[in-house]
């Protein structure tokens, strides 16, 4: 059923309802179930296949949303795209069962040879289908970058190198030396390995992906020299990062459409770059306000002075009052950092550290007893 026609195989109009989908499909499927149609039983399997489905995709608002965008053929590329059995199959016996009722449904797992294993198969695992709901967009890719507190201060421009997987140009994805395939020996073709176990009147058939070929039940005659029969190689691209003034360190920024590649008609994931800070000899950081720790000595806190103080724009001219005490911060206004995503600028806080002195000469030592003298705190 290659272009099958769902809707109209379960005879319900394109917006019916779920409820009239089973509605449909329960009515259908008791009128064609091969048991029932001892006449001609190869004609109603056939049907009855036919009904399970289109059931098995209108039922499922995720597989009818494909369906009803991309046909029956979106949903085989879903199934080859995807990675591996979908097990949420299974969990749907429960609807089987509530259409049918037990018998049937034990009935179903209890065949042995004939009919049964091929329809039990078409039902539940007639083919690989892939966890995959619609077209994939691509997975975001994420690198680190190492900022420098003039770049915070500036903001500007940067490169990073990103590594993108892609389709092996040389085997076109195949992973194949000159795209030879040959089929899987370990599943035949089939993409799928079964086992089958007995539990009283029931045979449960446990289907896994095959491993040696992921359920392409295709294999490289030999494998791709360009890719080692990957399929995938990795691309380095350089990406322009634009930094903006007053980045804060640990932020991710994103850069849109610029992660992995989706599948064919779905988008690409987004960039993320995290912005590392470089500690700064000079300046610690609080958001936009930038700390200066600046050490003086006694006679200049006693007596108040200037001096040059560093700051991101170079040195600026700092009043120390006289009689500062140690730990006072001093505020130069509008010289910190751009406020990220907003405007201004933060403050440099100086924070003046009284040096009290260990190894006096003769004549401080002097002095500073003739201090002592003259005043006690
Ligand atoms: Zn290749
Ligand atoms: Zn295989």
């Amino acid at each position: 059923m290659a272009d099958a026609d769902y809707y109209g195989v379960l005879g319900v109009p394109r917006g019916a309802s779920s409820d009239e989908i089973k509605r449909a499909y329960r009515r259908l499927a008791k009128k064609f179930h091969p048991d029932l149609n001892k006449d001609n039983p190869k004609a109603a399997e056939e049907k009855f296949k036919q009904l399970s489905e289109a059931y098995e995709v209108l039922a499922d608002p995720e597989k009818r949303k494909i369906y009803d965008q991309f046909g029956a053929d979106g949903l085989k590329q879903q199934v080859w795209g995807g990675q591996g059995f979908d097990w949420s199959r299974f969990t749907r016996a429960g609807d089987i069962e509530d259409i049918f009722g037990g018998d049937f449904f034990q009935s179903f797992f209890g065949r042995s040879g004939g009919l049964g294993g091929s329809l039990f198969e078409d039902f539940f695992g007639g083919g690989p289908v892939g966890r995959r709901r619609g077209p994939a967009p691509g997975r975001d890719a994420q690198v680190e970058l190492e900022v420098t507190l003039d770049e915070v201060a500036r903001g500007g421009r940067r490169e990073v190198s990103v590594q993108y997987p892609m389709t092996c140009p040389a085997c076109r994805g195949t992973g194949a030396e000159g795209e030879r395939l040959v089929t899987c020996p370990t599943c035949g073709g089939r993409g799928q390995l079964s086992s089958s176990q007995q539990k009283g009147y029931s045979q449960f058939i446990t289907i896994t992906t095959c491993p040696k070929c992921n359920g392409r039940g295709q294999w490289p005659e030999r494998p791709c020299a360009r890719c080692s029969g990957r399929g995938r190689v990795e691309e380095q691209r350089t990406i322009a990062v634009e930094i903006p003034a007053g980045v804060p360190d640990g932020v991710q920024l994103r850069i849109p459409g610029r992660g992995l590649a989706g599948d064919a008609g779905a988008p690409a994931g987004d960039l993320y770059v995290g912005v590392r800070v470089r500690p700064d000899r000079r300046f610690a950081r609080d958001g936009e306000d930038l700390l200066l720790e600046l050490p003086i000595s006694l006679a200049d806190a006693a007596l108040g002075t200037e001096v040059d103080v560093p700051t991101m724009d170079g040195a600026s001219r700092l009043k120390i009052p006289a009689g500062v005490q140690s730990q006072t911060v001093l505020r130069l206004r509008g010289k910190g950092l751009p406020r990220f995503q907003g405007h201004g600028r933060g403050d440099l806080l100086v924070r003046v550290n009284v040096v009290t002195p260990t190894r006096l000469s003769a004549e401080e030592r002097r002095l500073l007893e003739e201090l002592r003298r003259l005043r006690r705190v």
